[in-house]
């Protein structure tokens, strides 16, 4: 789906100059000849960016800006701001009020496609996070409460030393974060990740030339800082390297001379915007975690562990090595329950649960997958590992009374495993087959589970059936 753009403008030839550059570049075009109608449509339409000529008719461009961002449902769309005027203080007007950009006419093509690409995937990253929130909170997990924000780490990454330095007395009153001068090699290394920086002013004239930039994509590559905001400082002149630097992922840019006003207010929108972007991947890391764990034994959960056992199928197909599933069950686990409480009951699966991971590399999956039922699978084993590894489990249950809480006695459990070694079944190749190989295992796991309570319980039994 091509992605839209609202033009505001009064004059009638710019919207239609403007409409044909951005139709070329396949985006669709919605226009608006005056402030009034374009906040209808904004509201109405929902644009994905907003290119806003500063003189209206019918309002103050800045006055747009901050009814544009005061809106709920129009605030988040970016905007770029297109003027004649060239003064830092319409400049500085404009992005106070929330403009995400200021260009000045005549534009320069590039440059505008450049920026209009990457405000499009700041916002394509915000929406496909917002949105996998929302279907967490429609599962039912829980908003993260808002907490203390530490002052944010900067990197200044200067052309040389004394431009950093410069950069960071001028910045020093502006803002309350911590700025901290570095060379690129400095940047580059490894930092313990409290103190990996939020956000990185890059000079993209570091010597040699080319290096600015080759800088900004390290940064993206690596994982500690593929998060943090990038801000690069650009030539006045420097065309080709504005519009690079943009598509390698800057976050924003800066014209040098930089205007350390200037720059303070864009390091603050970027502070900002990594800090709403990183709190929400968290939200969307821990709910997933959330989704696929048992809280009571914290072992992965039934949904988890069928997708993994056929990953774990796949790389064994690709690697013609076997792999084995175990199914294990408490015995006479009712009892428990029905002597000591479920509190007692309880603590029986959090200490089998505990025993499992003491005796299994942590390559093999554990899952909970019922209520007194477990799944182990043990990727590259064959069958004399997986006999070797379900009598280490049996044992490791047997071995110790398990302590109930509640004043009573410790008390002997034992479990029942039923396992199934893919070994000596024809390889499966294709993902369908895969699923059913992996049903197919189950199954035969489950019947030599059945076996094995049926012959006392208490023992290992292995499937020796081919699929
Ligand atoms: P068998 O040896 O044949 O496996 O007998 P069993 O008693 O272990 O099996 P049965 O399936 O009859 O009973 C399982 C019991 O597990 C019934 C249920 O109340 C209990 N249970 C299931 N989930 C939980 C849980 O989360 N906590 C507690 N305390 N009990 C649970
Ligand atoms: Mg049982
Ligand atoms: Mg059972």
């Amino acid at each position: 789906m091509s992605r839209r753009i609202l033009i505001v403008d009064d004059v009638a030839t710019n919207r239609i100059v403007m409409k044909v550059r951005l139709s070329d570049a396949h985006y669709e075009v919605l226009q608006a000849s005056d402030g009034q109608s374009a906040i209808e449509i904004a509201r109405r339409e929902k644009p994905d960016l907003i290119l806003l000529d500063m003189t209206l008719r019918d309002m103050d461009g800045t006055e747009f800006c901050r009814r544009l961002k005061a809106d709920q449902d129009t605030a988040a769309i970016p905007l770029i701001v297109v003027t004649a005027a060239t003064g830092t203080r319409a400049k500085m007007a404009a992005l106070q009020a929330g403009a995400d950009e200021f260009l000045s006419k005549p534009l320069d093509e590039m440059i505008l496609l450049a920026r209009v690409r990457s405000l499009l995937r700041a916002r394509e990253t915000a929406e496909e996070l917002a949105l996998r929130h929302g279907t967490q909170r429609m599962l039912g997990f829980g908003e993260t409460p808002e907490t203390f924000l530490p002052p944010g780490e900067i990197a200044l990454i200067g052309a040389d030393p004394r431009i950093s330095r410069r950069w960071r007395t001028e910045l020093d009153p502006l803002i309350s974060d911590r700025i901290t001068p570095m060379t690129r090699a400095e940047a580059l290394q490894p930092a313990a990740s409290d103190q990996t920086p939020d956000l990185y002013v890059i000079d993209a004239d570091l010597a040699p030339e080319g290096t600015g930039l080759r800088m900004l994509s390290e940064l993206r590559a690596r994982s500690e800082t593929r998060y943090a905001a990038i801000l690069v400082v650009v030539p006045e002149a420097a065309r080709d390297t504005a519009a690079m630097a943009l598509d390698l992922g800057a976050n924003d840019l800066i014209t040098a001379p930089v205007d350390p006003q200037e720059l303070a207010l864009r390091i603050k929108t970027q502070l900002k915007r990594k800090r709403q972007a990183d709190s929400l991947r968290a939200t969307v890391e821990n709910g997933l975690r959330l989704a696929v764990t048992d809280p009571l034994t914290g072992l992965f959960n039934r949904r988890y562990a069928l997708p993994h056992l056929a990953r774990i199928a796949q790389r064994s197909a690709e690697t013609d090595r076997s792999y084995g599933v175990m199914l294990l069950d408490i015995d006479r686990f009712k009892r428990v329950n029905d002597t000591y409480g479920h509190a007692a009951g309880d603590a029986v699966l959090t200490a089998v649960a505990q025993r499992l991971r003491d005796n299994l590399r942590p390559v093999d999956l554990i899952a909970r997958i019922g209520g007194e039922e477990f799944m182990v699978a043990l990727p590259d084993s064959d069958t004399d590992y997986v006999c070797q590894i379900a009598e280490r489990l049996r044992h490791a249950i047997e071995e110790r009374p398990v302590p109930l809480p509640n004043g009573h006695d410790a008390i002997k459990v034992t479990i029942s495993i039923g396992a199934a070694i893919s070994e000596g079944r024809p390889p499966a190749a294709e993902t369908d087959d895969l699923e059913s190989e992996v049903r197919v295992l189950m199954d035969h796991a489950d019947r030599a589970l059945y076996g094995a309570k049926a012959s006392g319980r208490n023992t290992v039994e292995i499937s020796q059936t081919a699929a």
